[in-house]
């Protein structure tokens, strides 16, 4: 009968299939064992040559009736199976990735209560440059006003073309340091080089690296040896795995409190000036225990879309956001047309007090 020969070949098919899948595991504990070595050894896991010898050898001992191509094709699939079980177990390992879906990093600023991180909506603000004592009082009122404790204070700009305004330099921290300390805020800075952490830490409460630094190892080690919290920008066109071993470059160097900024990547869209990559932001909440914050002034180069941008972003689940507002954008030294009028920035804050959320880390079942 048909019907039984079916069934009797099946059921040997059935048993081959348990032991392709015993083999399969027993091969991939192997190339587990391969990877963790070439961890160690800091060689990479994908070896092209052995690759091809290991072809090489099946096709030879191929007795078909699959044809080579189709035995290859197979076998590619384990390889690269393997491979990403090697990264993956690998990247397992690194501090930044989370562990357990609790995990958080909360970062503590210098009074000892304000926090980043611990679940609550951080909010970053200030001009995009410090210009006067005048602007950064009138802004940091402002500010204030609305429970800002952490305030921008810029003055080595990295600027595209190096005839616009570069940034004040030490006589902005002064001013930025005076007027933080009037309004009882912590001052941020950007670090262009680890020459100036000497003369920023009289300063600055919290390091910044932007985003043109995100792959310089050297600022991020240095950034490691801080006792001040760093806020480290997504690059330019930094993939996320590139900007997760930014930040692990910065807490293997032993500084922990590394909290993230995504700042919108490079596309083709020119309607923002970059395109705010809120996937991204959701995507790290789960890679991630460290606090990630979203930038809508950069991400957007444009104020008109403010306050949808903040929603998104207190909605994604991020820990915070930032924002530049200046008192009057358009004569502003630099990204005039980002920054925020204060009732533009009120309107922001109305959002975002709006809205009910909670940053967690959530992943669908
Ligand atoms: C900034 O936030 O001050 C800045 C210069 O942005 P980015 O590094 O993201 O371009
Ligand atoms: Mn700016």
């Amino acid at each position: 009968m048909a019907e039984s020969s079916i069934q009797e070949l099946r059921a040997q098919v059935d048993v081959i299939n348990l032991q392709i899948l015993e083999l399969l595991n027993k091969r991939a504990v192997l190339a587990s064992d391969i990877g963790k070595i070439q961890q160690q050894a800091g060689t990479t896991f994908y070896d092209p040559q052995r690759e091809s010898q290991m072809l090489t050898a099946l096709e030879q001992n191929n007795e078909g009736p699959f044809s080579n191509e189709t035995v290859k094709a197979l076998f590619k699939e384990i390889f690269r199976a393997s491979l990403a079980l090697e990264e993956k177990e690998s990247k397992a390992k690194i501090l930044v990735q989370r562990k357990s879906a609790d995990e958080r990093t909360i970062v503590t600023l210098p009074d000892g209560v304000t926090k980043i991180g611990d679940g609550g909506f951080a909010i970053v603000s200030g001009p995009c440059a410090v210009e006067s004592y005048e602007e950064m009082d009138e802004t940091a009122a402002v500010l204030a006003k609305r429970g800002v404790k952490v305030l921008r204070g810029m003055v080595f700009k990295p600027r595209t073309s190096p005839y616009d305004y570069q940034g004040m330099g030490e006589p902005g921290l002064k001013i930025a340091r005076q007027v933080a300390n009037k309004y009882g805020m912590f001052i941020t800075s950007e670090i262009m080089d680890a020459s100036q952490i000497s003369m920023m830490s009289d300063y600055v409460d919290i390091f910044w690296v932007g985003a043109r630094n995100m792959q310089n190892s050297f600022l991020l080690k240095a950034m490691g040896q801080v006792r001040q919290p760093v806020f480290l920008k997504r690059g330019l066109s930094a993939t996320l795995e590139e900007f997760l071993y930014a930040a692990e470059y910065i807490v293997s160097s032993g500084n922990p409190n590394v909290i993230l900024i995504e700042r919108g990547i490079r596309t083709f869209e020119k309607a923002t000036r970059n395109t705010l990559d809120i996937g991204g932001v959701a995507v790290m909440k789960l890679e991630s225990h460290l606090p990630i914050i979203v930038d809508i002034s950069h991400s957007a180069g444009r104020r008109d879309i403010a306050v949808p941008l903040a929603r998104v972003a207190k909605a994604s689940g991020a820990d915070g956001l930032m924002v530049e507002v200046h008192p009057n954008p358009p004569v502003a030294m630099s990204d005039a047309k980002q920054q925020l009028y204060f009732h533009q920035f009120n309107q922001v804050m109305d959002a975002v007090e709006q809205l009910n959320v909670t940053s967690e880390p959530v992943a669908a079942k």
